[in-house]
């Protein structure tokens, strides 16, 4: 079993002792800008929980919640106005934006070097080209948990089942640089089972319950499930835990799993994005 929510202690701890180093240089924490647009009750849950996350490591939380009728100008001009403040290191837009408002305009207005959730075409830009800036928070989640399972990638065959812009694509781009052969599997595959079962390392980003079964795993595989999924049983991911912990290698549970190592890469995107910001250097 890999235990997500001890890899995220370890990761708080680290980004901990970082942003006292920054702040010992710097003569302030680093900061961290929320913008939460619209009266969905999960993305404020999201956000409220990000900010804790910040206060219990020293990180300072800047938060905007403009009404819900806001205009894309006038979001723009709040992007401007923390694009352009010395004290925020980090910029997060809480997805998704209310339907009037063109989420991709939003995004790409964030300054790269605040780009904390790494969704900017710049920064998916030298992601896919081997040189990444800011780097997606739940597929560097995912490469953090499989380092810290002790995973070998170099020449591995590494199935990812899922290609959004959020986990899939960004995750492949990181196996990749890691030296595994990747495949990237969704709704058009034709032979799901027969490419997961080619996986020395699968992992799975469908928000499909149960899609992965033990017969699309392949005996000593390293599973890792980012789906979540709210059924009749309670949370769980796209696998099939329970009949596939029977045949891989390790596995990654939900809840308790990629979910809490998520909102630790935020913070240690944050760090970084200071780090490089203020040019101070840290510990690790
Ligand atoms: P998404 O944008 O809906 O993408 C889902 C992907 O799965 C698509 O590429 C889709 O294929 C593919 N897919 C759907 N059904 C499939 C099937 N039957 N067979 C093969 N592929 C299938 O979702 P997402 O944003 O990537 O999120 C995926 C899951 O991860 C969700 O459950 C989400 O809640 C979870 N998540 C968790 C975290 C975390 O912190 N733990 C963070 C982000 C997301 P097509 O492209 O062909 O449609």
């Amino acid at each position: 079993m890999i235990d997500g929510e001890a890899v995220a202690g370890r990761v708080r701890e680290r980004v901990a002792v970082q942003v006292t180093e920054i702040a010992a240089e710097a003569g302030r924490p680093p900061g961290l800008a929320t913008v939460l647009v619209g009266d969905d009750p999960g993305s404020a849950i999201y956000v409220r929980r990000k900010r804790q996350a910040c206060a219990e490591v020293g990180i300072s939380s800047i938060h905007t919640e403009p009404e819900t009728s806001v205009t894309e100008a006038e979001l723009l001009g709040v992007i401007e106005e923390l694009n352009g403040r010395d004290d925020v290191d980090g910029i997060l837009v809480q997805l998704p934006l209310p339907g009037h408002i063109d989420q991709d305009a939003i995004v790409a207005a964030i300054d790269p070097a605040k780009d904390v959730d790494g969704l900017t075409p710049t920064s998916v830009g030298l992601l896919a080209r081997g040189t990444p800036g800011l780097v997606p928070c739940t597929p560097q989640g995912v490469m953090e948990l499989l380092d810290a399972a002790g995973v070998e990638l170099a020449g591995a065959e590494a199935v990812i089942v899922g290609r959004s812009n959020l986990v899939g694509r960004p995750l492949a781009s990181l196996l990749i640089a890691a030296d595994a052969t990747v495949t990237v599997c969704h709704s058009r595959t034709r032979d799901l089972a027969a490419a997961c079962r080619r996986a020395d390392v699968l992992i799975a980003a469908t928000g499909r319950a149960g899609l992965i079964g033990a017969e699309k795993v392949k005996p000593g595989a390293t599973v890792v499930d980012v789906g979540v999924n709210r059924t009749e049983d309670g949370l769980v991911g796209d696998v099939d835990f329970d009949a596939v912990r029977e045949v891989a290698g390790a596995i990654t549970p939900v809840p308790g799993g990629v979910g809490p190592m998520t909102i630790a890469m935020l913070l240690a995107n944050t760090v970084k994005a200071a780090r490089e910001r203020v040019g101070v250097a840290t510990s690790a």
